[in-house]
């Protein structure tokens, strides 16, 4: 059983928001070695997308393996001391370090005691394969069982959950002759992103002719989808339920694709991470700049009906203090550094072959100036977005499920705000009650020996 695993946390931004600095990557670039050596891990890589740090993975131990989410947030723990030391920018190391601060000394399944103890650590099966509790169809990301999660309930223990992090972890049971797998980062970006390309890929024939002429792919494929909201998960299957699954997953900021498989195998070709921050850490903790993976070729739509969504830079929730709607923008890895009003969003995509373990790689996709126009298109729609400022659009509508995108809870305009109802503006008197309402609340509410607007204009 081979897992690809993509865990990721933003551990503090250089400059700001805008990307991960080099002696982040070196350190965690270091610590990955170290878990090859060790033969905790089969190959790794590690990569960035603004200032979001992600650890590519392939090893033995299942999905959510302890070992290996331990072993990550560790990793996480030294970019954040790296943070520390350059006065990085915010972002959520805050709580990385912060939790490793409660302890004390190094986290007992860290780096150091896999670069030890290796891939038979930590509870693992007797054939060295530690499965931990992964689901039977091989997927396995935080979402919305992490709900519950407090801010000082981020340590590991066992489960790599908490402000700043996420995963996508896809098992693939037998590896194929030719593995080509696509790691797709984001920055700037809500969970629901990926909403758009999933569909598009391997549910709509004009995107995908490869549902259309390959036989492999004719049955079409189950797309398991999580309503954030109500903390449900439905599973429907295309194209019999093509307008049933349009009707969720075209309502992103609510309903995520958590991940999708052949009809005809049962095969997971995509997976994806699910977090939300802002209901993980109990308040606002930055984007959530999601990560996922996707199987390509042989049954599964091709590389490039893979990456062909992304030549529309459709738009996305998130961008600037997460608050915002914005287009994002496929770039390569050297473009992956957003700046103009923290945007646009950025989606990156680094290819490997996977063979034997060994991811071969990565070709930087996106690097293609096949998607010069799409990148030229975000551009134009940024420039759109951004002429609102504060106005829808541009600025989210209030979500339930966030707390960056609503109204501040100012108690003080709250209690100025009074009733009004069609009744009320019909009637002089009950006019009359609401502006003598508002004068109280006024002058309740004004700053002492400030004059009210009476005494200002005089009698
Ligand atoms: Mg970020």
């Amino acid at each position: 059983m081979r897992t690809l695993s993509i865990i990721k946390a933003d551990t503090g931004g250089w400059v700001g928001h805008s990307s991960v600095h080099p002696d982040q990557e070196a350190a965690a670039g270091r610590e990955l070695r170290r878990a090859i050596e060790s033969g905790l891990v089969d190959d790794a890589h590690v990569a960035s997308c603004g200032d979001d740090l992600a650890l590519i993975m392939s090893h033995r131990h299942g999905a959510d393996a302890q070992v290996v989410h331990s072993f990550a947030w560790d990793v996480f723990r030294r970019t954040s001391a790296v943070a520390d030391e350059l006065g990085l920018h915010g972002g959520t190391r805050d709580d990385v370090v912060g939790a490793g601060r409660k302890r004390a000394g190094p986290h007992p399944a860290g780096a150091d005691r896999a670069a030890t103890d290796g891939a038979d650590s930590d509870g693992a099966d007797s054939d060295g394969v530690q499965s931990d509790g992964a689901e039977s169809d091989g997927v396995r990301s935080h979402g919305v069982e992490s709900h519950d999660v407090e801010p000082d309930d981020v340590t590991p223990d066992g489960e790599l959950r908490g402000p700043g992090l996420g995963y996508a972890e896809l098992e693939i049971g037998e590896e194929r002759p030719s593995e080509p797998v696509l790691c797709f980062l984001t920055d700037q970006a809500q969970p629901g992103a990926w909403n758009y390309p999933l569909f598009r890929t391997f549910a709509d024939p004009f995107t995908s002719s490869g549902l259309v002429v390959d036989p492999a792919m004719r049955e079409g494929f189950v797309f398991e989808v999580y309503d954030l909201q109500e903390n449900t998960a439905v599973e429907l299957a295309c194209p019999a339920e093509t307008y049933d699954l349009l009707l969720y997953v075209g309502v992103p900021s609510r309903y995520v694709i958590h991940c999708v498989r052949s009809a005809a195998t049962g095969v997971v070709a995509a997976a994806t991470s699910t977090q939300r921050l802002s209901l993980i850490a109990g308040r606002s903790a930055g984007q959530d700049d999601p990560v996922m993976i996707v199987r390509a070729e042989s049954g599964l739509p091709s590389v490039g009906e893979v990456l062909e969504p992304f030549a529309f830079p459709y738009s996305v929730a998130g961008g600037l203090r997460g608050a915002h709607r914005a287009p994002l923008m496929p770039v390569g890895l050297d473009d992956a550094h957003p700046t103009r009003s923290d945007g646009p969003p950025r989606v990156v995509c680094l290819g490997f072959q996977l063979t034997d373990g060994e991811l071969i790689g990565p070709r930087d996709m996106f690097a293609d100036p096949s998607f010069d126009r799409a990148r030229s298109r975000a551009v134009e729609v940024m420039d759109y977005y951004r002429h609102h400022g504060p106005f829808e659009p541009h600025r989210l509508a209030p979500d339930p499920l966030r707390t960056t995108t609503t109204p501040a809870p100012d108690g003080r305009l709250a209690s100025r705000w009074v009733p009004l109802t069609a009744a009320d503006v019909r009637t002089p008197e009950a006019l009359r009650k609401a502006r003598q309402a508002r004068e109280q609340a006024a002058q309740d509410h004004r700053a002492p020996g400030r004059p009210t607007e009476k005494e200002v204009s005089g009698p």
